[in-house]
């Protein structure tokens, strides 16, 4: 599996909003700089999106299909 795959699978994953505690896919969420999750409603100028945060990660060290 190649990065590109690996991150379009990272982002399908489920993960719940901080916020609002509503379930999205990991592709529309935003990262907070203390590790957690927020969707389009709760996020603020300081976190990141997905898609610049998946480019930063190192996402050979996420866990498999679990
Ligand atoms: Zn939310």
């Amino acid at each position: 599996m190649d990065r590109e795959q690996a991150i379009q699978r990272f982002g399908q994953r489920i993960q719940r909003c901080s916020g609002c505690f509503v379930a999205f896919y990991l592709k529309d969420m935003w990262l907070a700089a203390d590790g957690s999750f927020y969707c389009g409603n709760c996020k603020d100028d300081t976190m990141f999106h997905f898609d610049e945060f998946s480019r930063k990660i190192d996402i050979s060290r996420l866990p498999g299909d679990a």
